[in-house]
């Protein structure tokens, strides 16, 4: 090659790269335009599908959570033309400065992305707007689906939903804002069986604002799975049939079935209808409940753990100075009018004395079980060693711990240990006289219903328990046998008879006479009358029955109405006689509790 022909060369090798350089810079320019096009108008059109919750079931199948259909008016601010603001302020309801004030920040929320307009529309508010939709472009309606509870009842034990918080949304990569959580009892612990699955689909729209089809045949959607449905361990209609007995009364009723931990009813006075805490006026009623000085969101029943047990726990006393060896049912102790110690007295009622341990039982002698708690620490070298081989086997009935039941909010209530004293009295300085209101059931000692209702239980299985829950199956399935094990005390189990029968002395010939309520159904109690340094006596009764099968363990607590036979026993006796036979037979029994109205008390 001629010099001349190697400069055309190396001119038509750089004129060659150059185009091509050119060509790729289109290229590039053109292709990620069309990209940004194609996510702006996924973007756009992606609408979120949500699965609707799962239904909850009572023991016998019988709806008590159930769903209806709802509609989220949403908007995408870009879609939006011109439109007459009147005319959807007459159709929403909204003012026209509402109107503006709800898009403005929809558009700072996102021009592209849909957001919320108005939540939460019932089926008829919703057929107005949606017929006239087509006139304003760029809106558009997500179905939705809300809670409904047609018994009206349960509501601390069901929960509510409420719509997710920031927070969350940062913690859990599932949420995104606008979408529902269970905020409170079964919603809540059983969030992912019930929530089920969230999907999207990517549509086409015409310029009417109307779906003309899937966005490229749906290769972008993704379905969205239905929650899982539960079966409670309620029995709803002993429930309500709770809930109408504490009726204008302040207190708790929880019953158990002793074989498997299954929680036929928990009940809280004052309550309120779960429907109240749904839909777009959830948050102003929840406000109105929360300010209520009546406290129906309190759950009693697993919060209230400064109850004494009162003299229940003079059941336990007796099965724990039996496995001590220091007291027998053959154990005479006298009552004179009380039990005496220094100079002081704690008082009794008039009975029989001396008296063994079925009398002490069915009686509620104060004097006997301040004999058996003293004699228990009495045995050991000193009283701080007594206490605490004593506090042991007071542990295992589920007292001074969570119980661990399957919704949140659960309180251990109190069992003081040793040190809980030693700061009061110093170490050393506390003897069984200091701490003898415990022997009784008062004192520092704090238990919830739940517990009272577990260690009912306990008696009625003759010394284990089954955690208490209140769900027993997801999807149909039992649960697991790990969450069924059994937890035994260490009571010896022939211990527990002589104690069962003072129990059934109590029904029979004792202090809970007056609620017997069949010749065939055998039932074993207990009265409590709990002191309160604030007002009335807490009136308390624990039962089950069978005696030799127990189907049905029941706690009754009644706040400020003084003693335990006059209130809390006749309540729990209706509660086992309608689960046990059905119906109740007892009209003017049932009619004086339906009736009382004990709340200014
Ligand atoms: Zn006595």
């Amino acid at each position: 090659l001629n010099p001349n022909d190697r400069k055309y060369v190396v001119l038509s090798i750089f004129g060659f790269i150059t185009l091509l350089f050119l060509g790729k810079l289109f290229s590039i320019q053109v292709i990620e335009d069309e990209w940004k096009l194609k996510s702006a108008h996924l973007t756009e059109s992606a609408r979120d599908i949500y699965p609707a919750r799962g239904i909850v079931y009572d023991r016998h199948n019988r709806v008590i959570v159930d769903n209806v259909a709802a509609f989220d008016l949403m908007v995408i601010p870009r879609q939006v033309k011109d439109f007459d603001t009147l005319a959807l302020a007459d159709l929403t309801g909204l003012t026209k400065e509402e109107i503006i004030k709800k898009l403005d920040k929809a558009k700072r929320y996102s021009r592209y992305k849909a957001s919320e307009f108005i939540a939460q529309l019932k089926g008829d508010e919703y057929i107005k707007i949606s017929e006239n939709l087509s006139e304003f472009p760029g809106f558009f309606a997500r179905t939705r689906t809300l809670r409904k509870y047609p018994h009206h009842s349960a509501s601390h034990i069901l929960g509510h939903i409420g719509e997710v918080n920031q927070k969350k949304i940062e913690s859990d990569s599932y949420y995104k804002s606008g979408d529902y959580i269970g905020t409170s009892g079964i919603e809540r612990s059983y969030e992912k069986d019930l929530r089920g699955k969230r999907g999207i689909e990517f549509v086409l729209i015409d310029v009417h604002n109307n779906v003309k089809g899937k966005y490229s045949n749906g290769d972008f959607d993704t379905v969205a799975t239905n929650g899982l449905d539960l079966q409670s361990t309620i029995d709803i209609e002993l429930q309500k049939y709770g809930e109408l007995l504490m009726q204008n009364k302040r207190g708790s009723i929880v019953a158990i079935e002793p074989a498997t931990g299954e929680v036929l009813c928990l009940v809280n006075s004052p309550s309120y209808d779960p429907n109240l805490l749904v839909g777009r006026v959830r948050s102003q009623n929840f406000r109105a409940l929360s300010q209520d000085t009546l406290k129906p969101l309190f759950n009693r029943a697993l919060q209230a753990s400064q109850y004494p047990p009162g003299s229940t726990f003079k059941l336990i006393q007796a099965l724990v100075g039996l496995e001590e060896g220091t007291v027998t049912p053959d154990t005479y102790h006298s009552c004179r009018g009380g039990y005496y110690f220094g100079r002081r007295r704690l008082g009794c009622h008039g009975h029989k004395s001396p008296l063994s341990m079925n009398y002490s039982i069915s009686t509620s002698c104060n004097a006997y079980y301040c004999n058996v708690f003293k004699d228990i620490l009495d045995a050991y070298p000193s009283t701080e060693d007594g206490y605490r081989a004593w506090r042991d086997h007071v542990a295992k009935f589920g007292l001074g711990q969570k119980l661990g039941i399957d919704i949140p909010g659960e309180k251990a209530g109190l069992l003081p240990k040793p040190d809980y004293y030693d700061r009061y009295y110093k170490k050393g300085g506390w003897k069984p006289h200091t701490i003898i209101s415990l022997a009784i059931g008062q004192g520092e000692l704090g238990v919830t219903p739940l517990q009272m209702a577990n260690f009912t239980s306990i008696l009625a299985n003759r010394g284990w328990y089954i955690r208490p829950h209140l769900v027993k199956r997801v999807n149909g399935n039992a649960l697991p046998d790990s969450l069924l094990q059994r937890n035994y005390t260490d009571i010896s189990p022939q211990h527990y008879v002589p104690v069962i029968e003072g129990m059934y002395s109590v029904i029979e010939e004792g202090t809970g006479r007056g609620v017997r309520f069949s010749e065939d159904i055998e039932v074993c109690g207990k009265t409590g009358t709990a002191q309160n340094p604030f007002g009335k006596d807490h009136s308390i009764f624990i039962a089950f029955a069978p005696k030799d099968d127990p189907k049905i363990a029941v706690a009754v607590y009644v706040e400020n109405v003084g003693f335990g036979s006059t209130w809390a026993a006749p309540i729990n006796s209706l509660i086992i006689e309608k689960y046990l036979t059905g119906t109740t037979n007892r009209e003017r029994v049932e009619k004086k509790m339906l009736d009382a109205n004990l709340m200014h008390n």
